[in-house]
């Protein structure tokens, strides 16, 4: 396997796949750049080492060509971080963009127009009709790999070299994400953000120093099921919070008023417990609740026992107190992760425990703890509060990076290391 690091650059064309998957506001100016500058690094390698750069990658989900989703919104922000000119391709595919990846030159930056314009480049068949037949999407869905096999091979024409560096599609067998490698046995490698992020979890899942505490918030119980039996198997502390609290809450008798909770899922709450218990982990749920009389910033509030929400009321952010209670626990780990809001941090007056959290896991690293914060969620947590230099990783991927932590070998990972 290459390394960028080690890797001859010099007189090169590198076909590198960012995630230039970035939040733009009505203006079309990009109002969020963190993903933009974190591949800064890897294109500063590139021409430092006299090579040329073809950039590529996805904005939002389009369903075909549309201005909207036009990666020439974004030129300006990445040449403000850059520091250089960028050349722009309006099409991913033909002659445009054939012609001037042909004639780029060392330390020329060239932009292909949003890869998701083709249906190719997820392999997903777009159009067919609502009621189409087993054997109709079946077809569409061959006719439509074969493209993407066209589709791949052109973008891989354009450079002597690929690099991954897009770990928010890591976890996507894509055209640009996977199945490009293939063209470059001997020529590919990950950017730094690959790298930071494939370092940062396997030390986390991996090697943790000890003890090792994660903290898991977010809404639903059922989404997080892999990941919370990934990490019974390796942390000693379980924090577990914001709706899927009321779930386990629930399913050991308690009483959760109008609060989010999944019905279905009480007994592989108890189950997840039971687990717990027979592995030895520590579980911590918030035991107090702020409580509110409506979803929504005006509502009434006060506090609760968790597991004794009245009727007509229901959860939204675990308390101060029942926050302060998890602090020792936090304070004493020397490894931390954090996945998910303890509360429904979208709405200001329930983001206390969820700040709070940020707040100790800073805290924690200043103390000396390894803490990895991942989702998209805590990491807007996080920004909001100015805290991402004060925490050791902050990822950039939210999918992906879950996916990783359950065990699963990304395919865009795989597609580097070995075959695809
Ligand atoms: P997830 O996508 O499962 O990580 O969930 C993230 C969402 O969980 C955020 O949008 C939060 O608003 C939501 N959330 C956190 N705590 C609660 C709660 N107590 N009740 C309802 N939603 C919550």
């Amino acid at each position: 396997m290459q390394s960028i690091d080690t890797y001859d650059f010099s007189g090169k064309r590198a076909i590198i796949r960012v995630d230039f998957n970035v939040p733009l506001n009505e203006k079309f100016e990009v109002t969020d750049d963190t993903r933009i500058r974190a591949a800064i690094p890897t294109l500063k390698k590139v021409l430092a080492g006299g090579g040329a750069i073809i950039l590529m990658s996805h904005l939002g989900r389009p369903k075909g060509p549309t201005d909207k989703y036009s990666l020439k919104h974004i030129i300006a922000a990445v040449e403000q971080r850059l520091g250089a000119k960028l050349l722009f391709a309006s099409d991913c595919l033909g002659a445009e963009a054939a012609e001037k990846s042909k004639n780029l030159k060392p330390g020329e930056v060239l932009l292909l127009e949003n890869l998701r314009f083709y249906a190719e480049e997820e392999g997903k068949p777009r159009g067919l009709a609502e009621d189409a037949s087993d054997e109709e999407k079946k077809s569409a869905k061959a006719a439509l790999k074969a493209k993407q096999k066209e589709f791949t091979k052109a973008l891989a024409s354009y450079a002597d070299c690929y690099i991954n560096d897009a770990f928010g599609t890591a976890h996507r067998a894509h055209a640009s994400t996977a199945l490009i490698a293939e063209y470059f046995p001997n020529d590919k490698m990950f950017g730094y953000v690959m790298e930071g992020e494939i370092k940062a979890v396997d030390k986390v899942m991996q090697n943790p120093a000890r003890p090792f505490t994660a903290v898991l918030g977010g809404s639903k119980v059922s989404s997080k099921i892999t990941i919370i039996e990934q990490l019974l198997k390796k942390v000693d502390n379980l924090i577990i919070g914001g709706g899927m609290t009321f779930t386990f809450a629930k399913a050991q008798g308690g009483k959760v008023g109008n609060s989010i909770c999944e019905d279905d899922q009480l007994d592989l709450a108890l189950r997840l417990i039971g687990e717990a218990k027979e592995k030895g982990v520590k579980l911590y749920f918030p035991d107090e609740e702020v409580i509110a009389d409506k979803f929504a910033e005006d509502a009434n509030t006060k506090i609760a026992p968790a597991n004794d929400i009245p009727d007509g009321w229901q959860g939204l952010d675990a308390s101060e107190a029942a926050v302060a209670k998890w602090k020792d626990v936090l304070l004493s780990s020397k490894t931390i992760l954090w996945n998910g809001p303890v509360g429904v941090f979208e709405m200001e007056k329930f983001a206390k425990g969820t700040d709070a959290i940020a707040k100790i896991i800073t805290d924690a690293t200043q103390a000396g703890a390894y803490s990895l914060v991942g989702g998209g969620d805590s990491v807007a947590a996080v920004n909001k509060l100015g805290y991402a230099d004060k925490v050791s990783y902050v990822s950039t991927g939210g999918g992906a990076l879950l996916e990783y932590m359950e065990g699963v070998e990304l395919p865009g990972v795989k597609a580097i290391r070995g075959g695809c």
